[in-house]
């Protein structure tokens, strides 16, 4: 149900394998996720499959967010909960829902999300930043999540998940509730997060397309 490959050349091959070891998930005995098996490592990865798969059940473990499962999670041959914190600092998470933090101003959602990652705020000044001018949102800095567009809280959602200089970036279906312009200029970033800065990119998507453009 899910397909994933890897981009065609060498790239990537210093970064870490993520790997997925016989994952199963239940809720209420039904089963969602039964024995996933995945390796990724430096490239671009799409996870397509239809609504009620178990794609958000499965990087939610990824991102150690979703607990009680059996299998595990390695990363560089290492458990991720043996590595915890300093695994979850090296990960971005774009999640599927807008709607956190909404009573925050876009600013005050980087700072937010910069302490909870253990980073410190004087040295992320530049960074936010950096990432709000690279998403196009640095001029709206000051204003609440609320009162901006779909658009522009993707925007948000990805330059928090950028926050850190994460070794991979996680998104679930980022471009879902995007125009053709919106979708086009982040489908842009992750091509340049990966061609240019390495960073392993695991999409959930329902357009095939995109994992073949990034
Ligand atoms: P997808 O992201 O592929 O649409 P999900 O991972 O969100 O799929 O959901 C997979 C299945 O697990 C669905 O049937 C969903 O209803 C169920 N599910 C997801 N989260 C929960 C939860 N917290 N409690 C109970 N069932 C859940
Ligand atoms: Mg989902």
């Amino acid at each position: 149900w899910y397909g994933g490959w890897k981009s065609d050349d060498e790239r990537g091959q210093h970064m870490k394998k993520i790997v997925a070891k016989d994952l199963v998930k239940e809720y209420n005995k039904k089963t969602v996720l039964s024995h996933v098996n995945i390796e990724m490592q430096g490239g671009v990865y799409g996870l397509l499959g239809p609504n009620g798969a178990g794609k958000s059940t499965l990087i939610g473990i990824m991102v150690d967010g979703i607990q009680n499962y059996s299998g595990e999670i390695l990363y560089g041959n290492e458990n991720i909960k043996k590595l915890g914190k300093d695994y979850r600092k090296r990960v971005g998470y774009v999640p599927q829902k807008q709607g956190l933090y909404e009573e925050f101003s876009v600013l005050e959602c980087m700072n937010y999300i910069a302490v909870l990652k253990g980073l410190k705020k004087r040295e992320v000044r530049e960074e936010i930043t950096y990432l709000l001018e690279r998403l196009h949102i640095l001029d709206v800095a000051s204003r609440k999540i609320s009162t901006l567009s779909g658009g522009m809280k993707q925007r948000v959602l990805m330059a928090q998940a950028l926050l850190g200089d994460p070794d991979f970036i996680i998104l679930d279906e980022p471009t879902a509730m995007l125009d053709p312009h919106g979708r086009a200029d982040v489908m842009r970033v992750l091509h340049e997060l990966n061609r240019k800065e390495g960073v392993t990119v695991i999409l959930i998507t329902h357009y095939m397309e995109e994992v073949v453009d990034a």
